[in-house]
This record gives C-alpha cells, sequence and structure tokens, in this order.
C-alpha cells in the first residue's frame, strides 16, 4: 500500500513520544491500523494530512456536541487570547462560567474548575475522603473515571483495548482502597455497601456508563445508588465527564432526576479546551482550600480562553430545541442502524441514551462490563476499517461510545447508514 502523509507522521511521532500518541486508544491498535493525522474540523467533517474528509463520530471523545471549529466558540477564544493567556490571578469568566455551571446542574452549589475529567474525579474523590474521614472508594466494573491511581482498577475502554487488567505503577497499598463491582447490580452494591458502610467514602459512577460503550443505568439503578448511599452516609459521585451537557442539559442527573453529593464535569464544558470541573453541596465544597482543609490547586485551572470557550458552548447549548434535535437524530439514526443489523442478520446491540451510543457486535443484551466483553471486537475492526475506507470516522475501538453533534446533518447520517449497510452486507461475504 501506498505510503500516506499520516503513515511518515506517525513514524516520526513514534521517535519522540511514546507509541507515538498522548494518549493510547489513538494508536487504533485494537482495530489493526495506524492513526490519521488530523490536520483540519470544520462541523461533522474532519480532514487528515493526506486530505481525506470523514464524517467524525468521535467528536474528540464527546466535547464537540457543537461540532468542530464553531463560530461562536471560536470567536470567544480569539477575542480572550488578544488579552493575555494566563494570569495566575482571578479573571471574571471563571465567575461568568461557575454562574452557568450552578445555574445548569441542579446539585451543584459551588463548583472548581481544574484542567482535565482526571482532576476533577482526582480532586473529588480527594474530597470525599477528606470530608468523611473514610478511605475506601467504590466504583463499578468497566466505568472509566480518568487515569488517576485510585481508579485504575477494571477501567474501562484505555485498558481493555490494551488487555491490561489495572497498571503497573500503580501500588497495591492505593488500589486496596478501591472496591470495583458489576454495574446495574443493585444487591452487590447493597452488600458492599453494608459490609463496609464505615469505611467507604463515595460511590462514584458514571451515570450512564460510556467507557465500556454505551451502556444505560438499569430502571432503578441509580435511584438504588441514591438510597443506599443516603442511607449509610456515603458521598454519591456523579461522574458526569461525558454526560454532562450531553444527555441532557443539565446531564443525567437532570435526566433521570437523581441529585448527587458531588459532580465531576470534563468534555463539553471547555468547548473542546481542557477543562474539568468539580462541585457539588456548598457545605461539601467548602471543605476544599483555601476555606477548608483539603488540597487541591491548579496553575493554568480556570484559564482564561477555556473559560471563554466554555462560556460560549453553555450559550449555545442554552438555545432551545438543542436537546430535542440531538434527541431526534439520534433516534432516527439509531432506528436506521437496528434496520440495517435485522436485514442483513448481523447480529447487533444498540444502545443510545440521547447523542451517545454504541454498536456493540453481539446478539445478547449488553448492561454490564461482563456482557460488554462478549461483542465480537474481531469484527469491529474490521468494520472499522471498512467504514473508514468510506470516510465514516468511528472510534477505534468496540468500547467506546459514539456522539451525534448538532453538527451532523440529516444527510451525514444516511450516509453513515449507508456504509454501515455496505460493510455489514462485506462482514458477512467470506
Ligand atoms: C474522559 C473521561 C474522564 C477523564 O477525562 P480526561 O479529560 O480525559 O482526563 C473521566 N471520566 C469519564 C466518565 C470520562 O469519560
Amino acid at each position: 500500500m501506498k505510503r500516506t502523509v499520516s503513515d511518515e507522521m506517525f513514524e516520526a511521532a513514534r521517535r519522540v513520544i511514546p507509541g507515538g500518541v498522548n494518549s493510547p486508544v489513538r494508536a487504533c491498535r485494537s482495530v489493526g491500523c495506524d492513526p490519521l493525522f488530523i490536520k483540519r474540523g470544520l462541523g461533522a467533517v474532519l480532514t487528515d494530512v493526506d486530505d481525506n474528509e470523514y464524517i467524525d463520530f468521535v467528536c474528540s471523545w464527546g466535547p464537540m456536541i457543537l461540532g468542530h471549529a464553531h463560530p461562536s466558540v471560536i470567536a470567544a477564544i480569539q477575542a480572550a487570547a488578544v488579552d493575555g493567556t494566563s494570569f495566575g490571578a482571578p479573571t471574571p469568566t471563571e465567575v461568568d462560567l461557575a454562574s452557568l455551571v450552578v445555574e445548569a446542574v441542579p446539585s451543584i452549589e459551588k463548583v472548581r474548575f481544574v484542567n482535565s475529567g482526571t482532576e476533577a474525579t482526582m480532586s473529588a474523590v480527594r474530597l470525599a475522603r477528606g470530608y468523611t474521614g473514610r478511605n475506601i472508594v467504590v466504583k463499578f466494573d468497566g466505568c472509566y473515571h480518568g487515569h488517576a491511581d485510585s481508579f485504575l482498577v477494571k477501567a474501562g475502554s484505555g485498558l481493555l483495548t490494551l488487555g491490561i487488567p489495572g497498571s503497573p505503577g500503580v501500588p497495591e497499598d492505593i488500589v486496596k482502597n478501591t472496591l470495583s463491582i458489576p454495574y446495574n447490580n443493585l444487591e452487590i452494591l447493597e452488600d458492599t455497601l453494608r459490609q463496609k458502610a464505615a469505611e467507604i467514602a463515595c460511590v462514584i459512577v458514571e451515570p450512564v456508563a460510556g467507557n465500556m460503550g454505551c451502556v444505560p443505568p438499569a430502571p432503578g439503578f441509580l435511584e438504588g445508588i441514591r438510597r443506599l448511599t443516603k442511607e449509610l452516609n456515603i458521598l454519591l459521585i456523579f461522574d458526569e465527564v461525558i454526560t454532562g451537557f450531553r444527555v441532557a442539559y443539565g446531564g443525567a442527573q437532570e435526566r433521570f432526576g437523581i441529585t448527587p453529593d458531588l459532580t465531576c464535569l470534563g468534555k463539553i464544558i471547555g468547548g473542546g479546551l481542557p477543562v474539568g470541573a468539580y462541585g457539588g453541596k456548598a457545605e461539601i465544597m467548602d471543605c476544599v482550600a483555601p476555606d477548608g482543609p483539603v488540597y487541591q490547586a491548579g496553575t493554568l485551572s480556570g484559564n482564561p480562553l477555556a473559560m471563554a470557550a466554555g462560556i460560549a458552548m453553555l450559550k449555545e447549548l442554552q438555545r432551545p430545541g438543542v436537546y430535542t434535535e440531538l434527541e431526534r437524530k439520534s433516534a432516527r439514526f439509531e432506528e436506521m442502524l437496528n434496520g440495517i443489523s435485522r436485514a442483513t442478520g448481523v447480529p447487533t446491540q444498540l444502545n443510545r441514551v440521547g447523542s451517545v451510543m454504541t454498536v456493540f457486535f453481539t446478539p445478547d443484551p449488553v448492561s454490564d462490563f461482563e456482557s460488554a466483553m462478549r461483542s465480537d471486537t474481531e469484527r469491529y475492526g474490521q468494520h472499522y476499517r471498512q467504514m473508514l475506507s468510506t470516510g465514516i470516522y468511528l472510534a477505534p475501538s468496540q468500547f467506546e461510545a459514539a456522539f451525534v453533534s448538532m453538527a451532523h446533518s440529516e444527510k451525514d447520517l444516511d450516509t453513515a447508514a449507508k456504509m454501515t449497510e455496505w460493510s455489514f452486507k462485506k462482514l458477512l461475504e467470506k
């Protein structure tokens, strides 16, 4: 095959960057190809360094809910940049974005900005431990909460894709305080919490799991977690790094009507710039330094460019009809894809919540880590490569979500469906 500019760049990258990438799943190993280098994104379309165009369903792993290079977001970043890019002192934009977040998310009374989702979850757990004086964190198998040490236990896509259960470099002493239990199983949760209640600081959950592919909460699951944690005085942390401003403006907690104690945000909140946030009840947030003893800081936290991008993003998302349109387009896309699965006889399970979805290559329902793992990843790899060859850019792993954005036109979705039909037929050829 002809060597592409992407191939050359990847070779150069591997000389100076481990694996040639700054985040492992980008290397595309589990789908058996090398990554494309992207030079431009506009709306729903990515252009690679070889000038190939793709309809993008990765959307930077979630943030680009308005599509790439949205004019309002770009204008806000440009306007902010000419006034200087960082001061390490308070700026008005931080108050503006914090106010928008507090208005948007029902359970957040105060919020602290950080630079990534990882920092948000790491800080929220430190706060939960500091506030309760307890050490144990309960999480769910297949949920990913960033790459901080205490979360690297059965932690979803990146690790799944590489086939490593945890990670060297994470001391036993740290993960012994992390209990990972099956998603969507209230019985095991109840047993675990009742046994160790006095030592458990918090339960952290993706209210819609997105990092083992999209796995919605079973009816009653989130309610059950809330009921048990409240009864046993354990803090409940919703990791809404994907779901925040995605499955509803106020996140999964708005969509499902559950009030967590702390919430982690990331991805969409930065408008494509590096922003994370954690927030919750004022009484708990006031334990963070300088008001309280739990230390957490950041040189670039609340960065004026990032805040400006976040504000522009949230204001666009406040426009009437945004979430109805996302729901309608995504539901129609789901219907088309399910129709193709039935017509071609390629067995799939499509899980969707709003504009987050995953097509699992398995005939059986996917409700947790174990059932997700029954997917045919070889088949996904072939489908991925076939779709890429026709200009459809999917996540390079079975255990990731596809995102529909405001920039995807009905025509884009029709094109993607047509290519899916072609690809599914090809999967059955031998
Ligand atoms: C992406 C993600 C994170 C980590 O965010 P980064 O910005 O990549 O550090 C944490 N939790 C969830 C649910 C995520 O999807």
